[in-house]
């Protein structure tokens, strides 16, 4: 039997309390140790959002630490343990006998007009680019080829597990998340006979980048997931796949589409 460490991230209701506390209870007996610090496993307690707080707390360590997510309300994306089966999910953690898997991310660089160093972030749902109370206007290179001139709202840029999130919302495609790519959807874009942009969300290649070149205004508002980046002065923003990955540990094969029309569906 291997000896983990192991540190549980949970959201603040009721149920998610109790459940990390028997977490806790169950590691401790079996003799793994709780340690925030260095874990070599991460398990979140509670919903999609916070498996995403729990990436963003180890992100910067993502080739050591596998996550795991327990979700106290509805089925999540994220999320494939009930919050009555810990018993059976610590055992598992034990035998090490568990299935993997791992999903891509997005890597996100801000470059800035006066001189800033760039900023870098991993994203695990999206990056949107918003302004103010202006039109956005972005000219968008893929693979350093002007595309199109955008003007509207905003744009979005989602990994296929982030598909489901933002994305779907602003009437991106749901991706498989076994799909190696990442999705660009327009926000409210304005088309007329003078501006016009494809209308359509894109699904760009592993290989491929995206740049966004803005305007120069002092208004953007660039999100990183549930984080808000309110930024002057961006020059552009540049987006590809990262090279790397998050790692889910004891992971249930349930089928993706299962989830999908369990969390939009409903029974038919
Ligand atoms: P939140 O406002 O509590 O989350 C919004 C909802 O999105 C929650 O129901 C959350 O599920 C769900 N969600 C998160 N990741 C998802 C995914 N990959 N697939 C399907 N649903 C997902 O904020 P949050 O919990 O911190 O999550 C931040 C995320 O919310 C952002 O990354 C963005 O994608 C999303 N969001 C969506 C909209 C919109 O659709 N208009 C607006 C703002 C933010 P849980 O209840 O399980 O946490
Ligand atoms: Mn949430």
């Amino acid at each position: 039997m291997r000896q983990l460490k192991v540190a549980v991230i949970h959201s603040h209701v009721e149920k998610s309390l109790k459940a990390a506390d028997t977490l806790y209870k169950l590691l401790t007996a079996r003799g793994h140790e709780i340690n925030r610090e260095q874990p070599d496993i991460v398990i979140s307690v509670g919903g999609d959002g916070t498996l995403l707080s729990a990436f963003h707390l180890y992100n910067h360590k993502l080739d050591k630490v596998r996550f795991l997510g327990v979700h106290t309300g509805h089925l999540g994306f994220y999320t494939d343990w009930r919050d009555y089966e810990l018993e059976e999910l610590v055992e598992t953690l034990c035998t090490n006998q568990e299935k993997s898997v791992s999903y891509p991310l997005l890597d996100v660089r801000i470059k800035y007009r006066n001189g800033k160093p760039d900023k870098h972030f991993l994203a695990l749902n999206e990056s949107t680019i918003k302004r103010g109370n202006r039109t956005m206007v972005a000219d968008i290179y893929i693979k350093d080829e002007l595309f199109e001139r955008f003007r509207g709202d905003g744009l979005s840029v989602s990994t296929p597990t982030g598909s489901t999130a933002y994305n779907k919302s602003v009437g991106g495609a749901v991706l498989h998340p076994s799909i190696n790519a990442f999705q660009l959807a327009e926000i409210a874009s304005l088309n007329n006979r003078v501006f016009r942009t494809l209308g359509s969300p894109i699904v760009v290649a592993q290989q491929e980048w995206v740049e966004i070149k803005l305007q120069d205004s002092t208004d953007y508002l660039v999100t990183i997931d549930q984080f808000n980046i309110q930024q002057d002065h961006i020059d552009s923003v540049h987006y590809r796949i990262a090279d790397e990955r998050i790692h889910f540990a004891s992971y249930r094969h349930m089928h993706f589409w299962h989830r999908v029309r369990d969390a939009f569906i409903g029974d038919l």
